[in-house]
């Protein structure tokens, strides 16, 4: 039995210039379906999205595609799915991928990536989640992230346990391993009040 039905994976909707960004999607993809772990994602037919998707349908997977209307009427959604959940407005829409998923993924992505993992982090961060977050770092491609975080972490801003809020790792199989065996803890958070 996997310790997740579905999991929720963030990527570009770009393929990148790497040739190994596509590869870790196809990856990550066949690791989900090997374990019958269910894919819940942006529900689009580009980029590293659709690589992903596509390797865990053509095992007979299962996939939720969650999309806005606006991106479905630009015919943007994947024809295929599983399921295509359609919402209306891109809150709606990362409110769904969170409730349906038992964890998260971020593989390489641009701007909505990282809107959406931060979310995840965000919420994790005060309490609102207990669900596990992975990074996969494919080609060092999150280095310049993790270090930001190190440094915002050094600057006060982020908590001193950060690290303990996500998992990182170069290897899908290894990563998601690492996500089954996650026992939620809480970390401190650290705020303070200035003096008056
Ligand atoms: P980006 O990293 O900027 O390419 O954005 C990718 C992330 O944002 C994905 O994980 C999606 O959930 C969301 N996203 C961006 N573009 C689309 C699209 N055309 N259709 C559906 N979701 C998208």
């Amino acid at each position: 039995m996997p310790s997740f039905s579905n999991l929720c994976v963030y990527c570009g909707s770009r393929i990148g210039e790497r040739p190994a960004y596509l590869e870790a999607a196809k990856t990550l993809g066949r690791e989900l379906r090997a374990r019958e772990i269910g894919l819940v994602y942006g529900g689009a037919s580009v980029g590293l999205m659709v690589a992903c998707a596509d390797e865990v349908l053509k095992g007979g997977g299962n996939v939720i595609g969650v999309i806005p209307r606006a991106l479905v009427d630009r015919e943007i959604a994947h024809p295929s799915l599983t399921e295509l959940v359609v919402v209306e407005t891109m809150h709606e829409r990362k409110a769904e991928m969170m409730r349906r998923a038992d964890g998260f993924i971020a593989l390489p992505g641009g701007m909505g990536t990282l809107e959406e993992l931060f979310e995840v982090l965000t919420w994790a961060q005060i309490g609102l989640h207990q669900k596990p977050i992975g990074v996969l770092n494919v080609d060092g491609y999150y280095d310049g992230l993790l270090g930001w975080l190190s440094h915002a972490e050094r600057e006060g801003f982020v908590p001193k346990e950060f690290e303990r809020l996500f998992f990182t790792s170069t290897n899908a199989k290894e990563l998601v391993d690492r996500m089954s065996a996650y026992n939620a803890v809480g970390i401190d958070i650290g705020w303070t009040k200035p003096k008056s």
